[in-house]
């Protein structure tokens, strides 16, 4: 039978908070688990060189998201999980779609007009090619979806634009990818509900924290309500009902419709159900990271099924276009 390809980039930034977690590597940890896909995911570390970075962190930071990844239940002897580094073909690739793609293309692209606005002083050429390597890293699998966020679906086009390309020159050979719908959901920042959580944003609630943190911080979430739709208490329902038992979500949700509602028994609530929630994910993740070589081992072995298929599509592509 053949299987659905999905391939996924995640971005080598360290520890994940409870926003990534729902709105992506859950959903990771499904498609992966689901045996009628192949999929493929990676560590894009490539294109974290586009930005200002420092070596020890890049490393502690891909090292500690693989961990996550794996210690949330994303099982790499079912998925291929790697880093984008340990399959050259990628980087290949992308100089090939490099030469093939217009300069205009990538110069109206709304992240590399966003991130040269923020590194005014390191506008590399990078940020500029960043989306042929995207379209590399896509293609090279031939992959039946692609499940992004709503910022890469333009990424997605252009690697559609870019096989369109291929295939009127050199014959049909790369499908059009197609980004594959994930469940829309924002978890907004417990202190300012206005905004979304982030990495980058204030004290986002990390799905490694210990279960003092995870009191601390839902304690001090903000509950006002203003009516501009920023509502703290409505974000905090939101992750009830991802963490909660259904008698639990029933009583809170009563609680808010008659206005008898306890925010602190319901921040007490949550912050029990989350702490739980993740008690083997700490655990596991602390067992990863203080085994080094396992984790080494893992990504070899990834980089090796990935290795696979991206071998046949980069000899199928330097025959088509005259590479000896
Ligand atoms: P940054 O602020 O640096 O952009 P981030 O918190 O947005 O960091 P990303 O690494 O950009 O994290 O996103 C990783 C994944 O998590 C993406 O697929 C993104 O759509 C998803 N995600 C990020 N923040 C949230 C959130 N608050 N709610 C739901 N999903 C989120
Ligand atoms: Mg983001």
């Amino acid at each position: 039978m053949k299987k659905n390809v999905m391939l996924a980039g995640i971005r080598a930034t360290g520890k994940l908070h409870i926003g990534n977690y729902l709105g992506a590597l859950k959903q990771f940890v499904e498609l992966g688990n689901d045996p009628k896909n192949e999929c493929y995911f990676f560590v894009a570390d490539l294109h974290a060189l586009t930005t200002p970075f420092e070596p020890d962190q890049l490393r502690h930071d891909t090292l500690e998201v693989v961990a996550e990844y794996i210690a949330a239940g994303l099982d790499p002897k079912k998925s291929a999980l790697f880093l984008q580094n340990h399959v050259s073909e990628h980087a290949e690739l992308a100089w090939i779609f490099n030469c093939i793609t217009p300069l205009g293309e990538l110069e109206r692209m709304t992240q590399y007009k966003d991130k040269s606005k923020q590194h005014k002083d390191n506008i590399n050429a990078g940020l500029l090619t960043y989306p042929t390597l995207m379209a590399a890293d896509i293609l090279m699998y031939k992959p039946n979806g692609v499940p992004v966020g709503d910022d890469q679906v333009q990424h997605i086009e252009l690697a559609r634009i870019v096989a369109r390309k291929f295939n009127n020159k050199f014959g049909q050979t790369f499908p059009e990818p197609k980004p594959y719908e994930r469940k829309p959901l924002r978890i907004m920042s417990l202190k300012d509900p206005s905004k979304k959580m982030s990495k980058t944003g204030d004290d986002a609630l990390w799905i490694s924290d210990s279960p003092e943190e995870i009191s601390r911080k839902l304690k001090k979430a903000v509950t006002a309500t203003d009516g501009s739709g920023s509502d703290g208490v409505e974000n905090l329902l939101l992750l009830l009902r991802h963490f909660g038992t259904k008698p639990q979500i029933q009583y809170f949700e009563d609680g808010l419709k008659q206005d008898t509602i306890k925010y602190s028994e319901l921040k007490e609530t949550l912050a029990k159900e989350i702490a739980d929630y993740f008690a083997d994910f700490r655990e596991r993740k602390r067992e990863l990271m203080s085994d080094k070589n396992k984790l080494a081992s893992i990504l070899a072995d990834g980089a090796g099924r990935a290795k696979q298929t991206a071998q046949e599509t980069l000899l199928e592509v330097k025959k088509k276009i005259g590479l000896l």
